[in-house]
């Protein structure tokens, strides 16, 4: 489903991703969990290519994402590609000029060429998943932080991805509204929706994924599943970081 294999990335002297290699297959839910600057946002960007890789190659559904094509071919792999991954911001990143359900049509109606009441109907259902039917013709600046983030959801399955990439969706929102988010999210691991979340709640953490890869320094240091990584890790580096973090 999703495969990283070798990812190195560098920031101009400076190497972020040192040779990652991840897979993640159809249903599974992958947690990444980190110190602040480990590489986590990195790769998940390098996923759906909004950083390029320098070495390695990146895989979704027997694709290669980083396809080593140039100018408007590769510009026509990309955008393709990038409808099987639907991804959730820290920022939730709605067109603010739209409405809710313009937010979560536009895609299917642009990229997908959905008939606009069919994507209507979709926007409906979808919204309806996320608890926000009733603000199909509300504004952003009308939301709070949580449905933002539960519309951004909605309008990234939207494009019926085959994969959703998290990159701390909570983090930024008031206590509060941070379960109704991480609700949804577990309501699609219920589903077996095939999710990278990459995320500080350790708890939300050992609670929702399949596998968990602890990444410091540009690497994985560690991988397993929840009980092992926070019950009974091997690394000090682990240890470390959970005796902060837990
Ligand atoms: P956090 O938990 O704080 O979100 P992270 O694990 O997501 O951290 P990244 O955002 O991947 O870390 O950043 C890793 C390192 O790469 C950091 O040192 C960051 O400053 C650097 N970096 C990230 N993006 C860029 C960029 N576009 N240009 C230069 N350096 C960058
Ligand atoms: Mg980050």
């Amino acid at each position: 489903m999703v495969q990283v294999i070798d990812a190195h990335k560098s920031f101009g002297a400076f190497e972020i991703l040192k040779g990652i290699n991840l897979s993640v297959n159809k249903g599974q839910i992958v947690a990444i969990i980190g110190p602040s600057g480990s590489g986590k946002s990195t790769l998940l960007r390098s996923i759906n290519h909004l950083e390029a890789l320098n070495k390695g190659e990146v895989w979704v559904d027997g694709i290669q994402v980083n396809r080593p094509l140039t100018g408007h071919a590769f510009e026509q792999h990309i955008n393709s590609v990038r409808q099987r991954m639907g991804m959730v911001f820290q920022h939730f990143n709605l067109f603010p000029h739209m409405t809710v359900g313009e937010n979560v049509t536009v895609g299917p109606i642009k990229l997908r060429k959905m008939p606009a009441a069919r994507a209507r109907d979709l926007a409906m259902e979808l919204l309806g998943k996320v608890g926000l039917q009733d603000k199909y013709d509300a504004y952003p600046s009308r939301l709070s932080g949580g449905q933002k983030q539960r519309v951004a959801i909605a309008r990234a399955l939207a494009m019926e991805p085959s994969v959703m990439l998290f990159d701390e969706a909570t983090s930024a929102l008031d206590p509060e509204l941070v379960d109704e988010v991480n609700l949804v999210m577990k309501q699609l691991a219920s589903e077996h929706m095939t999710m990278i979340i990459v995320t500080h709640e350790m708890r939300f953490a050992s609670e929702v994924a399949d596998r968990v890869l602890f990444m410091d320094g540009g690497i994985v240091v560690e991988e397993g599943p929840p009980s092992e990584i926070f019950s009974n890790p091997r690394m000090d580096r682990t240890r470390t970081f959970l005796k902060k973090h837990l």
